[in-house]
């Protein structure tokens, strides 16, 4: 429901069998991180390969995935760029898919141009690609890249020995293994692996390169980690609640960021209100959670039309917001009621305004706006676009961001009411958004909220 963009999902397979449908049927679970464009790649004697504009399900044809043979291969589902990308090499044909994001792609971009290098658009796979390829061998490559980019990545790498899967030595985007007694399966999220009747093995180590052949996964190097700095928005708002990342339950950690929003209503004076709902899809682990600990009625006040898509893929905000419209539409119980509404966050505040707009049209009495993630004060660096600072609506009324005190939070909570038309607005702290991930502060990257990077970009 946000203007949250550049999201994408990597997938990949080694099997006994033609792995095409595999890779298919993965994509289309990871399909909710990014729906412009998708690609499959498969290693029989070479490399085959198709991309497309569009959904997976919608874009490869019977025909296109018959001639896609091989036992082993990679899959990309994307927002931004066509993936995963071939090359020609010395040690052979490869192809490369990424998730996450290359900060000083520029400075890399131009370093490589100076030194006689050439690049189709500079997309971000392109500058990677052209690292690994350098080096000579994949596993020196892959290592490179910890050296040169600043910035997340997720990748995995289909070569003739089998597919190499590697995550940058933070950690930022997930990935994870699974597999049973015909495959070895590589996933951006759990669910890949879980809906498709394997196994989940583990997940892949920040600066862990792993090659996944007919023997299984083996480590080829472990790079050493800084620190870890796994995505805290992952488990608030992109992954699919079906997921496990790195160990946490995504639903668990909503339904508990859900839960200490009512804790803080109980503590400060419960709301009285007739029910909680969501704001689908993301808002549905938060909205339990909170009708748990609260014991106040869980409703949906919205209809979600599978049919269309997420509006942040459409490309201009006049579209995104048709889209938005045509995808929830107002449940007319709402009438007479007075509504606890959940989310996962709030980006420039137009998706919500309109929605409690919709509500109160239809004859909500009260609308009090709980959101589960603290505000969102800096834009994310590392592969998950929440549009420039200034369009931040937080920011808009702290410039100096971020939050550092109490008062400040709710100061900013009524000024945020009075913008989106709500009769109150309570946000997660930080301190209770990361209690309720279950992971060590020191591991999650909470740069959006607060400013710090967690890394040495
Ligand atoms: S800045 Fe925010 S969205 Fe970006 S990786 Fe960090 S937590 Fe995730």
């Amino acid at each position: 429901m946000k203007f949250i963009e550049e999201n994408c999902g990597v997938f990949g397979i080694y099997s006994k069998t033609q792995c095409v449908n595999d890779i298919y049927q993965g994509l289309d679970f990871l399909q909710h991180r990014g729906q412009e464009y998708c690609g499959i790649s498969t290693f029989d004697e070479g490399i085959n390969h198709i991309t497309h504009h569009g959904k997976v399900t919608n874009r490869f044809t019977a025909e296109e995935l018959r001639s896609l043979k091989g036992t082993w291969g990679i899959g990309h589902v994307s927002l931004r760029d066509r993936q995963p990308m071939k090359w020609q090499t010395r040690v052979g044909e490869i192809s490369v898919a990424f998730s996450g994001n290359v900060i000083n792609a520029r400075e890399l971009m131009e370093d490589m141009m100076n030194r006689g290098k050439s690049f189709y658009k500079g997309y971000d796979i392109e500058i990677i690609s052209k690292i690994i390829i350098e080096k000579g061998d994949i596993v020196s490559g892959i290592s490179a890249l910890s050296e040169k980019i600043k910035g997340s990545y997720s990748l995995v790498v289909l070569t003739k020995e089998g597919i190499y899967a590697s995550r940058d030595i933070y950690g930022f985007r997930p990935l994870i293994l699974g597999g049973n007694s015909e495959s070895y399966a590589v996933s951006s999220e759990s669910r890949a692996i879980q809906n498709m009747d394997m196994e989940i093995f583990r997940d892949v180590a920040p600066g862990e390169i792993v090659l996944i052949n007919d023997r299984g996964f083996q480590t080829a190097e472990q790079l050493s980690s800084p620190r870890r700095a796994h995505c805290a928005f992952e488990w608030a708002y992109t992954a699919s609640m079906d997921s496990i990342i790195d160990g946490v339950y995504v639903q668990e950690a909503r339904n508990n960021l859900g839960e200490s929003l009512a804790q803080r209503d109980i503590d400060e004076g419960n709301v009285a209100a007739d029910i909680v709902a969501p704001v689908p899809m993301s808002g549905v682990g938060h909205a339990l959670g909170y009708h748990k600990r609260s014991g106040i009625n869980y409703q949906d006040v919205f209809l979600y039309n599978r049919y269309a898509d997420r509006s942040y893929t459409q490309i201009t905000q006049v579209a995104r917001e048709k889209m938005a419209k045509r995808k929830l539409s107002v449940l007319p119980y709402v009438k007479g009621k007075r509504v606890i509404l959940c989310d996962d966050s709030i980006v420039r505040g137009t998706q919500i305004l309109n929605k409690v707009k919709d509500l109160k049209k239809a004859g909500a009495k009260e609308i009090h706006v709980r959101i589960a993630c603290p505000p969102l004060m800096y834009p994310c660096r590392f592969g998950i676009s929440t549009r420039s600072e200034g369009e931040l609506l937080a920011r808009k009324y702290l410039e100096t961001g971020p939050i550092l005190s109490m008062e400040q939070l709710v100061d900013l909570e009524a000024w945020v009411a009075q913008k989106i038309d709500a009769d109150s607005v309570k946000f997660n702290t930080m301190d209770a958004f990361v209690k309720s991930l279950l992971i060590p502060r020191g591991n999650l990257c909470l740069q959006c909220f607060d400013g710090i990077s967690p890394c040495r970009s």
